[in-house]
């Protein structure tokens, strides 16, 4: 049974919880935050470490506090981001718990969740926000071979700077932002090849003299659903001021068509010659982290079930921070706050997304008993 006292249980102290954290108290719902790390910053301090971000501080923003200190059209580097979310963290008036990570959430016969953590806490919740990212999830496509290569694997997750590459030969494998920045950065201290499917798509990181978040702010690009925008931009694109397509052209940094297969040295490549490579990186993306929404039956092979984030097989479980989650802003820092108001909106008037005609709105659980 949901009692007045019970909270609503966000899962994940990054941009999106806290963003959560707001909206719901905003909404008059009693957010409590449980983050498995050490601090309410998300992700960030663990992303490699010459990271800047791709939009200019005054399009950096979460709702209710400016990224300030400095520029506005500066691009911020890793740890002003970190920074950020740790005044915004503090300026939340909501229980925030670190070092509490949300092993299973089960329903509740009359209504609402029992959210359970790996330090024994069972709480219940009236609702639960997933918002836990995806960083703790890399994914690595199976590729012929992979097992018996004997040199380096990782995923770009795990990478964090150039310097222990130096002299060796490195295979990047991706063609996203991550792919292309981490090999040009590899490129001048070791022997860098970049594997893509396809020729890499860039896009200008400046047009006609302003930033490209200016250009997606006013003509709304950044607020299109997926559908829409793919019928307009075919491929993802590489942001680029030029540097890298000029890295690329000149032969700075080699790109090559996808290898087929590794051996237990290196790779073999389209062509089906084999070339010998020391390490490889996979930039090749992630996947969401919602183990705990297992038990629940909320995920369809790992994926969330749901509709702009609102769970189509629990009322009262919402998402927060999926890639493409409402729009291509969704998973950023401008844009998370703007699908945080959509899915706690949802949450306190009891929408699922599946169905919206009988609402069972958490507020009024909240206040009833
Ligand atoms: C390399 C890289 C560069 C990026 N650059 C930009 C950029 O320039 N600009 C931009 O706007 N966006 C950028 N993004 C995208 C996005 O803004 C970030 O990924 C951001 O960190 C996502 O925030 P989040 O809160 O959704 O997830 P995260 O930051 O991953 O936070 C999730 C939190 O949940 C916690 N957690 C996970 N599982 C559990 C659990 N079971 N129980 C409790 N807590 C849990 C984690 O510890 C983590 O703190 C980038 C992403 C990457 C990977």
């Amino acid at each position: 049974m949901t009692t007045s006292s019970e909270p609503v249980v966000i899962v994940g102290g990054g941009q999106s919880g806290l963003s959560a954290a707001r909206a719901a108290l905003s909404a008059g719902l009693r957010p409590v935050v449980l983050e498995a790390g050490v601090e309410p910053v998300g992700s960030w301090p663990g992303y490699y470490e010459s990271l800047t971000l791709f939009s200019p501080a005054r399009y950096s923003s979460l709702p209710g506090m400016t990224f300030d200190g400095g520029d506005p059209d500066r691009y911020p580097i890793r740890d002003e981001v970190v920074a950020y979310l740790r005044r915004y963290s503090a300026s939340i008036d909501a229980e925030i718990r670190t070092g509490a990570r949300v092993t299973a959430v089960h329903p509740r016969p009359g209504g609402g969740y029992l959210v359970h953590t790996d330090s024994g806490d069972d709480i219940a919740a009236a609702g639960v926000v997933a918002a836990s990212g995806s960083f703790s999830n890399p994914y690595l496509p199976a590729l012929p071979g992979r097992d018996t290569y004997e040199g380096e694997v990782r995923h770009v997750a795990h990478y964090r700077r150039p310097e222990p590459y130096t002299g060796k030969r490195v295979l990047v494998v991706g063609a996203g932002n991550s792919a292309v920045q981490v090999a040009y950065e590899l490129a001048p201290h070791a022997r860098v090849t970049l594997a893509t499917r396809a020729p890499i798509q860039f896009m200008p990181q400046r047009i006609r003299g302003r930033d490209l978040h200016h250009w997606l702010r006013v003509t709304g690009a950044d607020l299109l659903p997926r559908a829409v925008l793919t019928r307009l931009v075919r491929h993802a694109a590489v942001l680029d001021t030029g540097v890298y397509r000029d890295a690329i052209t000149s032969g700075r940094l080699a790109r090559r068509e996808m290898l087929t297969a590794f051996t237990a040295d290196g790779v073999i490549w389209a062509d089906g010659t084999h070339e010998a490579v020391d390490a490889v990186i996979f930039a090749t993306g992630y996947r969401p982290n919602l183990d705990y929404l297992a038990p629940l039956g909320a995920l369809d092979a790992g994926m969330p079930r749901h509709v702009a984030g609102v769970s189509t097989t629990h009322r009262g479980l919402v998402y927060l921070g999926l890639e493409f989650q409402r729009s291509f802003s969704s998973n950023t820092l401008r844009g998370v706050g703007r699908d945080a108001a959509h899915v706690v909106a949802a949450l306190a008037g009891g929408v699922s997304g599946r169905s919206r005609r009988r609402p069972q709105p958490i507020k009024r659980l909240l206040v009833r008993r």
